[in-house]
């Protein structure tokens, strides 16, 4: 395989597709439309899915609700009458076994592609339709009787994702032409020995076997490979990050340790298990003089907030200054009364920075934390945005990281020289994902809720109960409890749900609570009037708060007993779990009470039973993640994360593992890749992360 780097035939991977034979101006403009512009796209343009074409199913076989695939000869066509959109185009299909109908939704413009006596192949799901099961048409194909008809039929055949103008047919044959000659032209990325240790195939034939597989066997040796090389590139970059981190040059803060003691005794609690290990973790990398880059995960409740308050005190007892960054003002907010509280007593300056802050006190505020006056700063995304200048930035904290991408978490590092990094989340995340999303950072869990906790009880109804729902919430309110409503917000239909919210709380106020205090909270509302209600619902004078998603994270009111979360059918499992650890924070009995609009769907369904289930958030986040699917999960675009082509965290976590390992290897004996077999990686790598990995350069 290397050898023929030397002798590149004149049409390699890195050609224009326009200049392959048969593509030409006008499809090469379709494939580009697709991202694929040179050979090397197109070849690494893999099919959505393979279909067995040695065994097609029997039109008279189609039941409603079963997906399958059928091949059968044209006899009729009726596309729907013009301008009648909400009629499907109908093709008539016969084979050995009968006849069906095919129905076509929203593209009538096949009516014109396909012609009587033409065979056709056919996927979708059986479906009934004017009273006769018919073929709801998803993919489909007609079948020529050309020369290159074995690729199509009768075998493993592969199904791309296509568009308008490009049929399944044309597009499968002309990969089927650039696999055949030019596949044995991408060069092998793995140097042999983690070929032969992994038992890998060839790049290339992988490449092949991907598209035109001979077997499943085949196919899933093809998959496996590609799946690797995804996990691999991955694991590689996060590992050159964190080993540049490692060998950086940090501050050393090793502070007396006088004033966290008295931070310590000053708490009304003692510490958990799980916080006094977490704390020595972070209290040793904090130590060390390099810079600490660690994750810490830990349930709703589990006190994320006082191990961060020890480390900001450690920080400033050094003689540093520390920031505390929160994805919400509410949130920054909420922190800044918190850190006070604590912080304040032992002579620590904390001080709130957002974007709401203007003019002279935004100066003045600036003023003193450039001048070192002030040892503890809460912000959000402001500490970031604006160009705020630290003394002596040691410690950097980032509350809720599922808010922020990688990007947001390198500027913050900025703001000093290689300031120690304390990421906090609250969505814990299954090991494969951590190790995925967070694989440049060391990991601690606070796997332990503070004593005295009592599960909360979480029960779904439906509207009909609404009635009795509200004396419950006058019955807690009446023994001296506090209760959250929620309302779903999302950005699409923002205004609309603004609207049900308020007036929601309009009613609650005028008709069913006139005797209570019902407040209303929201993302647009200016920063003075959400800490208002925030400070009211604190002190108690608020009895219902009526509140959109911004409540979602961190809120701690530990006399709040009950959260009535309506729609909860249009939120997600991860959002359901934060809003639920909203409650149960005090030593009252809790309840979460999902309201839902009658007949879910199955989705919905899973996420209300996994809430009713378990009250773990690993084993919520692992129903999450089932559920959504990686991509969504943790939205791989923000997290600024290259994709993968074909790897799937859930189904290939083994294959994971491998390429972490190998990863680790690799690193551990060429942190730069600059040895020759590792200059195919190097090459790959570069182009994954596209320019966010610059690697130092070679010699
Ligand atoms: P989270 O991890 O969700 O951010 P918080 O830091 O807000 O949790 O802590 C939740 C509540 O538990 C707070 O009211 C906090 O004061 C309390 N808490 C934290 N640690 C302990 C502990 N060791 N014992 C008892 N209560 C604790
Ligand atoms: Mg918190």
């Amino acid at each position: 395989m290397t050898e023929s780097r030397q002798t590149r035939a004149p049409v390699g991977p890195t050609t224009p597709l326009q200049y392959v034979k048969g593509v030409g101006p006008h499809r090469a403009k379709l494939l580009e439309r697709k991202g694929l512009v040179t050979v090397g796209d197109a070849l690494f343009h893999l099919p959505m899915r393979h279909e067995d074409r040695t065994r097609f199913t029997p039109l008279r076989a189609i039941r409603p609700g079963e997906t399958v695939t059928c091949s059968g000869v044209v006899t009729g066509i009726s596309p729907p009458p013009p301008g009648r959109r909400r009629q499907p185009l109908v093709i008539l299909l016969r084979d050995e076994s009968g006849y069906a109908a095919a129905t076509v939704w929203g593209r009538p413009w096949i009516a014109r592609a396909v012609q009587r006596g033409q065979r056709m192949i056919v996927h979708g799901r059986g479906a009934r339709y004017q009273d006769k099961v018919t073929l709801q048409v998803q993919e489909w194909e007609t079948v020529d009787a050309a020369d290159d008809e074995p690729i199509h039929a009768g075998a493993l055949v592969p199904v791309y994702s296509s568009t308008e103008g490009l049929p399944q047919q044309a597009l499968r044959s002309l990969l089927w032409r650039l696999v055949e000659a030019h596949a044995h032209e991408i060069e092998e990325t793995l140097p042999d020995a983690v070929r032969s240790r992994r038992r890998l195939l060839p790049l290339a034939d992988a490449v092949r076997g991907a598209h035109f597989p001979t077997s499943e066997g085949a196919r899933a040796a093809a998959m496996r490979r590609l799946a690797f090389d995804d996990f691999l590139l991955l694991q590689l970059g996060l590992a050159i990050l964190r080993s540049r981190t490692t060998r950086q040059r940090g501050v050393s803060m090793r502070p007396r340790g006088e004033l966290i003691a008295r931070l310590r005794a000053s708490l009304p609690f003692s510490l958990t298990a799980a916080q006094e290990r977490v704390w020595q973790d972070i209290r040793r990398d904090m130590a060390a003089p390099y810079p600490m880059h660690r994750l810490l995960q830990g349930d709703v409740g589990s006190g994320k907030t006082v191990v961060a308050a020890l480390a900001v005190c450690a920080a400033v007892e050094a003689g540093y200054q520390a920031a505390v960054m929160a994805p919400t003002e509410i949130l920054a907010e909420q922190h800044l009364a918190t850190f006070r509280r604590l912080l304040e007593p032992l002579g620590i300056g904390v001080t709130l920075l957002t974007s709401g802050l203007k003019g002279r006190e935004r100066a003045a505020r600036r003023a003193a934390i450039a001048a070192g006056e002030i040892g503890c700063v809460i912000g959000t995304h402001a500490l970031v945005q604006e160009p705020v200048a630290f003394k002596r930035l040691g410690l950097a904290v980032v509350d809720e990281q599922h808010r922020f991408g990688v990007h947001q978490r390198a500027r913050l590092k900025g703001k000093g020289e290689r300031p120690d990094m304390l990421v906090m989340t609250a969505t814990p995340i299954p090991r494969t994902l951590a190790l995925t999303l967070y694989g440049d950072l060391d990991v601690s869990v606070l796997d332990e809720l503070p004593p005295g906790r009592k599960p909360v009880r979480t029960e779904a109804r439906t509207e009909s109960r609404r009635r009795q729902i509200y004396d419950f919430l006058r019955a807690q309110i009446a023994d001296g409890r506090q209760v959250y409503v929620v309302y779903p917000l999302v950005e699409e239909s923002e205004l609309i749900d603004l609207k049900a919210a308020t007036d929601m709380a309009h009613r609650l106020q005028h008709d069913v609570f006139p005797d209570l205090t019902v407040g209303l909270l929201h993302g647009r509302l200016s920063s003075e009037d959400k800490d208002a209600i925030m400070r009211s619902f604190k002190a108690g004078a608020i009895q219902v708060l009526v509140a959109t998603t911004v409540i979602e994270v961190g809120i701690d009111v530990p006399n709040a007993s009950v959260m009535l979360i309506e729609h909860a059918e249009r939120f997600g499992l991860s959002q359901l779990h934060q809003l639920r650890g909203r409650v149960g924070r005090g030593p009252w009995k809790s309840y979460c009470i999902l309201l839902t609009s009658g007949r879910l769907g199955e989705e919905a369904q899973r996420r209300v039973e996994a809430m009713a289930a378990t009250h773990d958030g690993f084993k919520i986040a692992e129903v999450d993640l089932q559920l959504r699917g990686p991509g969504e999960f943790f939205g791989t675009r923000q997290s600024g994360l290259p994709e993968f082509r074909v790897a799937d965290l859930l189904r290939d976590a083994a294959i994971l593992e491998e390429a972490r390992l190998e990863a680790q290897t690799i690193i551990a004996e060429d942190a730069e890749l600059r040895h020759t077999v590792h200059r195919g990686l190097r090459q790959a790598l570069l182009t994954r992360w596209r320019g966010k990995l610059d690697l130092a350069s070679v010699g």
